[in-house]
């Protein structure tokens, strides 16, 4: 089951929501196959096809942008296959094209993504389950 946050910037009113955690469809990397880059599709494909999947883990992470100081809402995945090979796919900032990493900061302490402006705010209705 997952959860969800909501962030609203008081600066601009800009409303971000965050997913956390696992949902459902889940168990199977090719359930939820298109919310990946298209280069991660390909080689979620390419490992399925030639290798025997040992394991695979996935849920909705928050990953921030270092150079932007900007959060944002992906899956995490980890495929192990091939006797311990991982595979991770690779996230990009949308605004600066820079890796994006796991983080580990409170939502409300990056920058607003609208305007730019350090006054981030948790929405009171915090968790949400969405499946
Ligand atoms: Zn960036
Ligand atoms: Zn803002």
């Amino acid at each position: 089951m997952g959860s969800g946050k909501s962030i609203t910037c008081e600066s601009c009113g800009d409303k971000k929501m965050y997913y956390l955690g696992v949902g459902f469809a889940f168990s199977n990397v090719f359930n939820i196959i298109d919310q990946f880059p298209l280069g991660a599709q390909k080689k979620i494909k390419y490992i399925s096809s030639f290798f025997q999947i040992e394991r695979q883990d996935m849920s909705y992470e928050v990953f921030e942008c270092r150079v932007c100081d900007t959060s944002h809402s992906r899956i995490h995945l980890s495929i192990k296959y091939n006797n311990g090979m991982v595979y991770n796919p690779l996230y990009r900032c949308p605004e600066c094209r820079r890796k994006l990493f796991k983080s580990k900061r409170q939502l409300q302490n990056y920058k607003c993504r609208r305007c730019g402006k350090y006054s981030l705010k948790n929405s009171k209705t915090k968790f949400i389950i969405w499946d």
